[in-house]
């Protein structure tokens, strides 16, 4: 449904997006993962026609966004990172703006942005004007453009940054009622907010997809890795020569911890399908074998968190203030 292929775009020497290529498909709700500066926003604006590519092309239904804009805008709604909302105007004179905008049919105009307005909880400040609303009430605002024309496939450029923890909830409610009739793709720099909406993750990061996956796949992809801590009665010196015994063990450290204790952080590579010895097992045995008392041991496997923080590791601070020179760039329309 949407196909993005081989998207590249600089900024002078910059390059924001690098070969990017995916693909969208019908119903589902896509998250768009990556640290500040990782070319989300960059990819989105292009998506939408807001942006030119420098190579590549982005194809909606058919319709190449560079060739054929108009036809291609009309099966997108988009929520951008700044919504253009005229906080001049009452919401429903902004809508009814958009709506003209969008060419939608005068008559079914009445009970389409009655629809919206009651889809995106704005009836009651319908006559308010933009520029009175809250944060939150202001984001419903571009939800509600954005789905206006209820075109099949919506895009968010984080929907929910700068919103308090009740506004987070009601915006991704609100996400959850149009995945029901819409394909979405979202982007955010929240780890928790896409593995909480989303059934595909496309995580980005230097302009580059680094994992594109169910949540849960990405979490079992990474679960070969298993981490272990212990704390045990004993010199770290007594405790590294168990450690060393065990073969299954790939790396481990250990600090001298209080009472003469050793605290030691483990990782070991579980074999797929394996249903050998549990490693907690062996170490207990490892350890009584020398009288060495464990005090404490657990064993976590890895989340998303980790593959997320490894997949982007040396990032975002570096990033966010890379704009070289501002280029101003009017897009292709
Ligand atoms: P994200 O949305 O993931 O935070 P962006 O797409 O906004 O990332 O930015 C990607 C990279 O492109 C960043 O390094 C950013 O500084 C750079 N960038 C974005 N817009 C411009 C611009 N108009 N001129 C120059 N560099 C830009
Ligand atoms: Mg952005």
């Amino acid at each position: 449904m949407i196909e993005v292929k081989n998207l590249v775009k600089r900024y002078g020497s910059h390059t924001a997006v690098d070969d990017l290529s995916f693909t969208i498909e019908k119903g589902k709700v896509y998250g768009f993962l990556g640290p500040n500066g990782a070319g989300k926003s960059t990819t989105m604006n292009i998506m939408t026609g807001y942006l030119s590519a420098t190579e590549g092309e982005v194809i909606i239904n058919g319709c190449n966004i560079l060739t054929d804009p108009e036809q291609a805008k009309s099966h997108i709604g988009y929520l951008p990172e700044q919504p253009p909302l005229y906080t001049d105007m009452t919401v429903l004179e902004y809508l009814l703006f958009v709506c003209a905008l969008k060419h939608v049919d005068k008559s079914t105009l009445p009970k389409q942005l009655d629809t919206i307005l009651e889809m995106v909880k704005l009836t009651d400040v319908k006559n308010r004007l933009i520029r009175n609303l809250s944060k939150g009430y202001k984001q419903r605002v571009g939800l509600a453009q954005a789905l206006i024309g209820f075109p099949e496939i919506i895009i968010l450029d984080e929907p929910t940054v700068g919103l308090d923890p009740q506004q987070i909830i009601e915006i991704r409610e609100l996400i959850r009622n149009l995945a029901k009739e819409h394909t979405i793709l979202l982007s955010s720099h929240i780890l928790s907010e896409v593995q909480e909406v989303c059934d595909h993750i496309m995580i980005i990061y230097k302009g580059k997809l680094v994992a594109s996956d169910t949540p849960e796949n990405l979490e079992k992809g990474l679960k070969s890795e298993q981490n272990i801590s212990l704390l045990a009665k004993g010199a770290p010196e007594a405790v590294e020569g168990i450690l060393k015994t065990l073969s299954a063990i790939t790396s481990y450290s250990c600090e001298d911890a209080e009472n003469g204790c050793t605290y030691a952080q483990l990782s070991i590579t579980a074999k797929q399908d394996d249903d050998s010895k549990d490693i907690r097992e062996e170490l207990f045995w490892a350890f009584a074998g020398y009288k060495l008392p464990l005090l404490m041991l657990s064993s976590t496997q890895n989340s998303l968190e980790d593959i997320f923080l490894e997949l982007t590791s040396d990032s975002a601070d570096k990033n966010i203030d890379e704009k070289e020179e501002d280029e101003t760039d009017a897009g292709n329309l």
